[in-house]
C-alpha cells in the first residue's frame, strides 16, 4: 500500500447481493448523490455494468474504485463468475427489509465468493434503512444486530446500514471498501 506522491492506486470493487436490494441504486447514488426509482428493464440492463469513482482515503492519497455492478439473478450466473476474478474487495448487499435477502448472504454469496476469490475482504450492507424508520406498523425487519451477527458469523469486515434512496451512509460504505481493498496488498 506504499504510493509515491501523484501516483494513482487502482482497486476492483464487485457488489454483490440478491436481485432488488438496491445494489445498482447504492452505486448510482455513490456517483452521482442522486436516487432513481428504476423500472425492471433498466435494472437488468445494470447486469454488468462498470462504474469508476476516484475516492480520497486521506491527504494526497487517492483511491481509484472500480465498481462492478453484477445482477443478483440466477440466470447471469455464468456472466457473474467471469465477471469477479482479481476483484479487490466485495460489498455483499442485502435489504432490511427482506430477510430472505440476509440469510441468501450466507446461503449463496458468501460460499459464491469464497470460492471464486479466495480470502477476499467482504463488507456487508443492509440497505433501505429508510423503510424501517419510516415503518408504521412493526413488520418484520432486519434488526441492525441481525446484520451484525451475520457479517461476524461470516468473517465479514463489518456490517454498514444504509439508504440509497436517502443517501444515509452510502458515501461511508464506499469510503470503508476502499480502505480494506488498499489495506489489502
Ligand atoms: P438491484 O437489483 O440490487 O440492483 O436493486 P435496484 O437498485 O434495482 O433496486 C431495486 C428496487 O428497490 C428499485 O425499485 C429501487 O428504487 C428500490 N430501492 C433501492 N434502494 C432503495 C432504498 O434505499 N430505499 C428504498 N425505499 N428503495 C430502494
Ligand atoms: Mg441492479
Amino acid at each position: 500500500s506504499q504510493q509515491a506522491s501523484g501516483e494513482e492506486i487502482q482497486r476492483k470493487i464487485a457488489v454483490v447481493g440478491d436481485s432488488g436490494v438496491g445494489k445498482t441504486s447504492l452505486i448510482q447514488y455513490f456517483m452521482t448523490n442522486d436516487f432513481d426509482e428504476y423500472t425492471p428493464q433498466e435494472y437488468i440492463a445494470s447486469a454488468l455494468k462498470v462504474d469508476e469513482k476516484l475516492v480520497e482515503l486521506k491527504k494526497d492519497k487517492k483511491v481509484r474504485l472500480y465498481i462492478y455492478d453484477t445482477g443478483g439473478q440466477e440466470t447471469f450466473k455464468h456472466l457473474r463468475k467471469l465477471n469477479y476474478p482479481k476483484s479487490d474487495a466485495v460489498i455483499i448487499c442485502f435489504s432490511v427489509e427482506n430477510s430472505e435477502s440476509l440469510q441468501n448472504v450466507k446461503k449463496n454469496w458468501v460460499p459464491e465468493m469464497q470460492k471464486l476469490c479466495p480470502g477476499i475482504p467482504m463488507l456487508l450492507v443492509g440497505n433501505k434503512v429508510d423503510l424501517r424508520n419510516s415503518a408504521r406498523t412493526i413488520k418484520n425487519f432486519v434488526r441492525h444486530a441481525d446484520g451484525r451477527n451475520m457479517a461476524k458469523g461470516n468473517k465479514m469486515v463489518s456490517y454498514i446500514e444504509c439508504s440509497a434512496k436517502e443517501g444515509e451512509n452510502v458515501k461511508e460504505v464506499f469510503d470503508h471498501i476502499a480502505q480494506v481493498a488498499v489495506k489489502r496488498k
